[in-house]
Parts: structure tokens; sequence; C-alpha cells
């Protein structure tokens, strides 16, 4: 497959080969890059860009939640960002560290302006506004590409996702349903050698999650004949969306997620039998694994 096969058309005129359809998101998912992103690529940099390095392991901590263990998993770079500073700004050491903490009011009225939240437009805005609060977020996006792509290399799927893949290609249409690029993701599948297990790569080029479940499944497969398999709630909500079934990649327990997917869950699928108490069971459990409240959170409280 070459590149220029990933693109909307071929995500559109997909012919269905199978009854039902299988969406798969990458990182988190089927690779294990969230941890090493976050923790090596953004999270440093956010040290660094706005120096608060004095109160470091609670910028990590609280990025860390709001990234990895919160129901803000997945979600867009920048809202994660806002987020991270407004749950750190009050938190009592960091008030008493009277280290100042940015308040991101111009990265906020960009966000509420609803531009794409990516580089061109965000570009745009800190040229058109002179915000050196936006350059400075810009600058920030910039570094973390960059750290990406020279530190995140050579990651393997998961214990039991290359097997749940190969169970999958041999019976459902799949493909990758992502909000990373293009590029990175033909990259991550093609030296793992899945690329040939699904029908193409849709990345965050061709639309939101939902979108790409929409473009590819709508009209030929029946809602219940449509899963999304992913790590995050956004994940879930492209499969709501579309009235699909989810199934998630638990954060933590994702080889135990994936094995249980490879022996039981797709077979469920198959057979119909999926949706209903046993799909609410491990929504449930997904659920309870990203809370709202963070421990630090529910300790001032208790
Ligand atoms: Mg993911």
């Amino acid at each position: 497959m070459t590149h220029t096969e990933h693109n909307r058309e071929t995500l559109m005129h997909l012919q269905p080969r199978h009854a039902t359809f299988v969406g798969v998101d990458s990182d988190g998912c089927v690779f294990d890059t969230m941890d090493l992103k976050q923790k090596q690529c953004f999270h440093g940099n956010i040290v660094s860009q706005w120096a608060l390095e004095p109160i470091e392991h609670l910028v990590r901590e609280t990025a860390e939640f709001i990234n990895l263990h919160s129901k803000s998993r997945g979600r867009n770079r920048f809202l994660c960002l806002v987020e991270t500073m407004d749950r750190l700004r009050i938190r009592p050491e960091a008030m008493q560290s009277g280290v100042p903490i940015p308040e991101f009011s111009d990265l906020k009225a960009f966000i509420a302006a609803d531009a794409p939240l990516g580089h061109p437009a965000l570009e745009t805005a800190a040229r058109e506004t002179g915000s050196e609060e936006l350059s400075a977020v810009l600058a920030w996006s910039l570094k973390v590409n960059a750290d990406i792509e020279a530190k995140v290399k050579n990651v393997p799927p998961f214990p039991w996702a290359r097997e749940s893949l190969e169970k999958i290609a041999a019976s459902s249409d799949a493909i990758c349903v992502s909000q990373t690029p293009l590029e990175a993701l033909i990259r991550e599948w093609e030296e793992n050698n899945l690329l040939h297990m699904v029908r193409m790569i849709a990345g965050q080029e061709l639309g939101t999650k939902t979108e790409h479940i929409a473009l590819a499944a709508d009209g030929r497969y029946a809602p219940d004949k449509i899963l999304m398999i992913g790590d995050a709630p956004g994940d879930r909500k492209a499969a709501q969306d579309n009235q699909a079934l989810f199934y998630p990649i638990v954060p933590s327990r994702e080889a135990e997620s994936w094995e249980r997917f490879c022996e039981e869950a797709y077979d469920k699928f198959l057979a119909g039998t999926y949706a209903g108490a046993y799909e609410k069971s491990l929504v449930d459990a997904f659920d309870a694994a990203l809370p709202e409240t963070a421990p630090w959170e529910t300790n001032q409280n208790a």
C-alpha cells in the first residue's frame, strides 16, 4: 500500500469484504507510546518552556494525571495543557511555592474561537495578536514534535495486539482510526509489520475519528457489526456517535485487555452477542479506570 492510497477517497469507497467492520486506534491502544510521549516529550517541555523547575514534580504529577489517567486522556494537547495548568494552580503546594503558573488567557481565547486546534491556526493567531503567550505555546508544541520524532522509536505493539489484529484481518474489514499524523502512523505500523492487517490508515488529516468511522462504514454495515477499539474516551465517543460498539483497551491493563479481546470479546462480536451486558461491564471498568478527580483532590476532600 502506498501513502497516496490512505486518502479520503479510499476511505469513502472501501468495499466490504466481510459483514463486520473494526476501527482500531493506534497510540496507547496498539502501541505503548502514550507514557513515553507524554513523560519524555510533553511534560519536561512544559517545565522548561514556563520555568517551572522549582515545582517540576507537581507539574509532572498533574500532567500525568490529566494526560494519562483521567477522562481527558487522548484529548488535544492544547486543551490538556490548559487543564493541567488550571489544576496545578489550585494545588496548595504550588500556591505555597510562589512560582508563577501561566494563566493561558490568550490560549483560552484561541480555543474558544473554535479554530482547528493545530499549528497552522495557532501560528496565525500568534502572528495576528502578537501574543507572546501564543508564541510560547507554539514553540512548546514544535519542541514536543521534534522530541517525539527523535525519541519515540521502535515501540512494539502491546502483547496480544498483533494476534488480535491477525484474527480481525481474517474475519472483518479493519482500518486504523487515529488523530496522529499519517506519516507517523505508516512508519509505526510498517516497522512492526502490521500495515497489511488493516485495509487502510486514517490519520488526523482525514478528520475526526467519528468522521473516519462514518466515511468508512456508514450504510455498509449494520451498526451492531461496527466495532471501535481504543484506549480513550474520544474513541468511545467516536463509536457512540456512529451507534457502533466499543471495546476498551484499559490504560495500565492493555495486555490483559487485548488478551480478553483475542480470546473472548472478538468472538462475541462476530457472533452478535457482544452488545448489552458484556459490553457494558467492560465500558464500566474502563470508565472507572479514568476518573475525573485526581488522587490529591480526593485526599483534600476527605
Ligand atoms: Mg489512543
